[in-house]
């Protein structure tokens, strides 16, 4: 007599959980038995949670790691983008707070010779996503029929859609449990998580930028190499062409935090106004997709690219082009009065010297507060509200000017994020050490650190 179903599923799975207490390794069969049976519920979550806590405290190898990324992908649609022309790229951030680089780099990349098919999650973060920031533009829409997605990207080679929902559901299943049970800060997890989605999405070129401090999810930079590293293999090992830079998040990138600021300075940046630090970041970004998909010869050639796309404006016609293309109103992002919060408050200096560091994880609990981020899929966010900062790391102060501006819906929010503003600055009398932005790229061929890539980001 065979056993009933249930009892052999559930005495495999307990197996499983016990096999990687005790630190052993996983099959693929025994890989795609686990996410099978957690998506058809016939393994219910608390052995599922009970796995993922087992392999935070083991760990996965390599190839465990591969093949769960591996059953991740094919756990839902993987998309096939053969039928678009031209060699297409993606760039993927692990979350910052300030992060607009992709509204900069992907347009520039689109001008440059790439497609960007991109696919962009609304955040649940502190401070919102890609898709949240474009939806700060009026009339900007994130579904397309696949027949619009066809000819955008033909004709635009530029198209930024909400995942589809048929996209990696045994990530979306993982990532909820993790959520709830502190597995999320689990290297191999995060990576299998992260490249599973990137795969099913399609690019043949990915370049990933992995931050670390305050701000990110990894503490430090060699943290972040590690986690690169194992990403980069996986795409490697998926056969796609990929780098990871490794850069710093302890203060915001660039001037502004929150939606609707953060569209109007990534416009700014592409029309030559840019804070050096996102502008040197995007003009990377860019140029390491170019340079991977061979547009450039050379790291060097490919940055160089970048900013003459955006020296010369291209970068700031194609930005515009493609938010009309996907409905976006943007008269406003043009003309002025694109910014419409109900109060905007001046933050002073408290000092003269200099500005030493502003702590980039309480910036996003600030902009959080005042609106601008979702603890639920299903909560809205005020697409106006935000910080500006006027001053960066290193600035020069004089006591009384303007060091930020806050962007809220009543006077009231405003002098409450104002006042956490001001303690999450440091002041300093003399010129501060600012560590590089970028430490280094990962590549498949190894490690460049920051000293032997700044000549190449001239
Ligand atoms: N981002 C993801 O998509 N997955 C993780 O596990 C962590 C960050």
């Amino acid at each position: 007599m065979t056993e009933p179903d249930f009892v052999k599923r559930d005495f495999i799975m307990c197996d499983l959980i016990a096999k990687k207490r005790d630190g052993g390794e996983f099959g693929a069969a025994e890989i795609e038995f686990w996410l099978r049976g957690m998506l058809d519920g016939s393994i219910p979550d608390y052995q599922t949670t009970a796995l993922l806590m087992a392999i935070y405290f083991r760990g996965l190898s390599e190839h465990e790691t591969f093949l769960l990324t591996d059953a991740i992908v094919r756990s839902g649609e993987v998309l096939d983008l053969s039928h678009i022309p031209g060699c297409k790229a993606d760039k993927h951030s692990t979350g910052g707070v300030g992060d607009k680089t992709t509204l900069i780099a992907m347009p520039l990349a689109a001008v440059c010779g790439l497609t960007i098919v991109k696919m962009s999650g609304r955040s649940l973060g502190k401070t919102g996503g890609t898709a949240d920031k474009l939806e700060s533009v009026p009339g900007f829409r994130l579904t397309l029929e696949p027949a619009d997605l066809q000819h955008q990207a033909e004709a635009e080679r530029l198209v930024l859609i909400t995942q589809s929902s048929n996209l990696t559901p045994a990530d979306k299943r993982l990532y909820a449990l993790r959520d709830l049970t502190s597995t999320v800060d689990s290297l191999p997890l995060i990576a299998a998580s992260v490249m599973s989605k990137k795969i099913a999405a399609g690019a043949d070129v990915i370049v990933l930028d992995v931050k670390f401090g305050r701000g990110a999810f990894m503490p430090d930079a060699a943290n972040a190499v590690k986690l690169a590293e194992l990403m980069v293999e996986l795409g490697r090992q998926a056969g796609r062409k990929i780098a990871a830079l490794i850069t710093s998040m302890e203060a915001p990138l660039g001037r502004a935090v929150g939606n609707a600021l953060e569209v109007w300075e990534a416009a700014e940046t592409l029309r030559g106004y840019g804070a050096p630090d996102l502008r040197l970041l995007s003009l990377a970004l860019t140029g390491e997709q170019l340079y991977l998909a061979g547009l450039a010869e050379t790291r060097r050639q490919g940055f160089r690219l970048a900013a003459q796309a955006l020296e010369d404006g291209r970068g700031l016609t194609k930005f515009l082009r493609f938010l009309r293309a996907q409905g976006g109103d943007t008269a406003k992002l043009e003309q002025g009065g694109f910014l419409l919060a109900k109060t905007v408050l001046v933050v002073r200096a408290p000092r003269g010297g200099y500005l030493q560091a502003v702590d980039a994880a309480r910036v996003a609990g600030i902009v959080q507060h005042l609106g601008a981020g979702r603890l639920r899929v299903e909560d809205k966010i005020d697409h106006q509200v935000g910080v500006w900062f006027d001053k960066q790391c290193g600035d020069k102060l004089t006591s009384g000017e303007p060091l930020a501006h806050i962007y809220a819906e009543s006077e009231e929010q405003a002098k409450a994020a104002a006042a956490a503003l001001l303690s999450a600055c440091t002041f300093s009398d003399t010129l501060p050490e600012l560590p590089p932005l970028i430490y280094g790229v990962v590549t498949t061929e190894g490690f460049i650190p920051w000293t032997e890539l700044q000549q190449d980001y001239q």
